[in-house]
């Protein structure tokens, strides 16, 4: 395979992905912070950096992989004082509910989820070396870090600190002493949590975290860190300051960010309430249509968001689990296929053959999830063409043919992207069940009318066939016939 490329925000274009120690790869993703449900934009994060880890791992590095927990922080605080309960139930609760979302997701678990409560020496120990070497000062109980100390400020985001004065909310304190200062401790307030410290009682701010339990799992240069565009600035800027000012090394090799959700053109949000759940989207959705969804844009672009674009991914998801369905039903009727099958099969054969190559130069280059799926939905015409080849006649040969295409799709899909995964009699027969139920249909009795209507077409009575059909469809059923028997599905 080709190199891997990734565009690194930091040198703002794509470059060979080298990691520091092959074969291990660190990497280390922003995750939540557990004050509510998560919505499609958090879905998007998690399932694009899943599938990053899944390709680093097929390509056969060992990933470090880290995404953090945010446990304590303003909008947590606020959340658990207007409930009336406390910010750790608050917290475990939404912690708990977004673990259901991956796990139904298909998102595989990092290799840890720490959390910033459970990392508070690590917090203050990395304070304290920024204070020791002048690169933070405390005032009233809260330390912040000093930006005009690190030169290299703004290097992320591409941005002097004169520019970011300018652009940015900064909050205006007489503690701080430049605006752009930001708080690595805060000292702690009535009627909320705190821990002890070198400045008193108090709790981290949200930057910090992130460096300090990266470097505790990761080490003091890791490969990738990931995150939404959003975190740019001033979260990731604020990262790689923390940790560079107390290292003294590169803090991260690789930066990538992912483009926003959104709904007519409009960035998804809590703040904004054009959001839909996780669970909304669950409750309405297969997950793989979900992820077919989130990865069919390269993760660098923005996402927009209908529930038509989703439902066209659903469908086109049916379609192939469908053609798998089919081709895993063939039986062989004869050795050989038909000498005018030959030729066409052998090319099938051949453009299968090549499919692993090309889905994964895909994702070598930048992540191209949509290029990958591309490709896997070029192999279904492939095997659709393979179907229709068979006619009423399969041979062994179609069938190899066919077998190897299902398994490959299956294998690259599944293990990749998290989609095909299942067996395709199941999701056919879970869709129909859901499908029927939806529309108050009773199975038996559909299937007894397509069972009279074989029976009619092998006593050559078409117009009672053809009748039974018709008063089907106006079911809303679709009947397809193949050489061995007739599929049907709910429309
Ligand atoms: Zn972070």
């Amino acid at each position: 395979m080709k190199e891997i490329r990734f565009y690194n925000t930091l040198v703002r274009q794509k470059v060979p992905f080298v990691p520091l120690a092959p074969p291990k790869v660190t990497m280390y993703v922003c995750g939540i912070t557990a004050y509510d449900e998560s919505h499609l934009g958090h879905a998007r994060a998690a399932v694009v950096f899943d599938v990053l880890y899944r390709f680093l791992r097929f390509v056969g590095y060992e990933v470090v992989y880290v995404r953090n927990y945010t446990d304590i922080d303003d909008k947590i605080i606020r959340r658990a004082q207007e409930e009336g309960v406390t910010t750790q139930e608050l917290a475990e609760r939404y912690i708990r509910s977004y673990d259901e979302d991956m796990k139904a997701l298909k998102v595989l678990r990092p290799t840890y989820e720490p959390r910033a409560t459970e990392h508070i020496p690590q917090i203050i120990a990395l304070i304290e070396r920024l204070i020791q070497k002048g690169y933070a000062y405390v005032a009233e109980g809260d330390v912040y870090f000093s930006v005009e100390k690190f030169p290299e400020y703004g290097k992320l985001s591409g941005r002097s600190l004169e520019e970011m004065k300018a652009g940015a909310r900064v909050s205006v304190s007489d503690k701080k002493r430049h605006p752009l200062d930001f708080a690595l401790w805060k000292a702690e307030k009535p009627g909320e949590p705190s821990w002890e410290s070198p400045w008193g009682r108090g709790r981290p701010g949200w930057h910090i975290e992130c460096s300090a339990m990266a470097m505790h799992y990761l080490g003091e240069t890791i490969d990738l860190h990931g995150g939404g565009l959003d975190l740019i600035f001033p979260h990731h800027e604020n990262e790689i300051a923390q940790s560079e000012a107390a290292t003294g090394k590169p803090f991260v090799r690789y930066w990538l960010h992912n483009g926003m959700v959104t709904v007519g053109r409009e960035k998804m949000s809590k703040s904004l309430g054009n959001f839909v759940t996780v669970k909304q989207m669950l409750a309405r959705h297969h997950p793989e249509a979900l992820r077919l969804f989130l990865l069919s844009m390269h993760y660098r672009s923005p996402l927009d968001y209908s529930e038509k674009v989703v439902s066209d991914h659903e469908k086109a998801l049916e379609g192939f689990y469908e053609t798998l369905y089919l081709l895993k039903r063939l039986k062989p009727e004869t050795e050989a296929p038909a000498p005018q099958h030959e030729k066409p099969l052998a090319e099938a054969s051949k453009t299968l053959a090549h499919l692993e190559t090309r889905f994964c130069e895909a994702l070598a280059d930048d992540l191209n999830t949509a290029k990958a799926i591309g490709e896997l939905f070029g192999a279904e015409k492939v095997l659709n063409q393979v179907l229709k080849l068979c006619g009423r006649r399969p041979s062994a040969k179609h069938l190899e043919v066919a077998r190897q295409g299902v398994e490959l799709v299956q294998k690259l899909g599944g293990k990749l992207l998290g989609i095909l995964e299942e067996d395709p009699e199941v999701f056919i027969e879970k869709r129909r069940n859901r499908a029927l139920e939806e529309k108050g249909l009773a199975r038996e009795k559909i299937e007894a009318l397509i069972r009279e209507r074989e029976e009619a077409r092998k006593a050559k009575d078409y117009a009672r066939a053809d009748a039974i059909r018709d008063e089907l469809g106006k079911m809303g059923i679709l009947l397809r016939d193949t050489p061995w028997g007739t599929f049907w599905k709910v429309l």
